[in-house]
């Protein structure tokens, strides 16, 4: 497996591991799940409301499930993970790349963002904290680049912490679904996801209406870091196995 690949599919090892286990049914065309979320519907209140999680999870990313498997049921044979699938569009087929991109990219990014939240506190690792402090000075210095990406981020799209293929911590934000697993194909570094911001006006609206940067400012209060340290962990692991 080329060093990339490696380093992007270890850190997402369990999503993809969960996604072909739901996925391989045999004599039948794949068909990628809605994945559960692990705590309820109301558990992010009050930062994030109930309704919205709900909207969010069981409509907008059903939504991009739905898509995704419906631009995979017109003969593309697709076996792999759906981290591979987006790590390598472009050997996915012209007349569904868009929709995979999109879909796809949708399905992902949601996925790991749910991942990235939690109701239970945590604090990032001593080397994670470490890692922050020599890129961005300290947490709260990550705290406002990346709240500024998000919020400055024009339409919709996604704000982003990532691990760049020197180890180097990044702050980007992508449009859309895009997301920086998917690389060259969607004119992007690509580089090891940590942690995403979802600003699409879904994700905030009902309970912040116009406010993206109040939804941005509280969100913190709910990220997960025990599993962004556990993310960035295995991304440097792997990175120096394959050096
Ligand atoms: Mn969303």
């Amino acid at each position: 497996m080329k060093r990339r690949s490696f380093l992007t599919a270890a850190i997402v090892a369990a999503l993809a591991a969960k996604s072909l286990a739901n996925n391989c049914k045999k004599g039948k065309v794949m068909q990628y799940p809605l994945t559960p979320l692990e705590y309820p519907h109301n558990a992010l209140e009050p930062w994030i409301d109930e309704e919205t999680v709900g909207f969010h999870h069981d409509k907008h990313q059903a939504t991009y499930v739905a898509n995704l498997n419906a631009a995979l049921d017109s003969g593309f044979k697709f076996e792999g993970s759906l981290t591979s699938l987006l790590e390598g569009l472009e050997k996915v087929p012209d007349g569904i790349r868009g929709a995979v991109r999109n879909n796809g990219g949708g399905v992902w990014n949601h996925e790991f963002y749910w991942l990235g939240l939690s109701p239970n506190k945590s604090e990032p690792s001593p080397e994670l904290l470490l890692a922050i402090e020599k890129s961005f000075g300290s947490l709260d210095g990550l705290k406002k680049l990346l709240s500024e990406a998000s919020v400055k981020r024009f339409g919709s799209g996604w704000g982003w912490l990532c691990v760049d293929f020197d180890g180097n911590l990044k702050i980007c934000s992508t449009p859309n679904q895009d997301n920086p697993i998917m690389g060259e194909t969607a004119g992007l570094e690509k580089m090891v996801p940590l942690l995403n911001i979802d600003v699409w006006e879904h994700a905030y609206y009902l309970k912040y209406k116009n406010l993206r940067a109040e939804y941005v400012k509280n969100i913190w209060n709910l990220v997960n870091w025990k599993r962004v340290s556990e993310r960035y962990e295995a991304a440097i692991k792997d990175k120096k196995a394959t050096l």
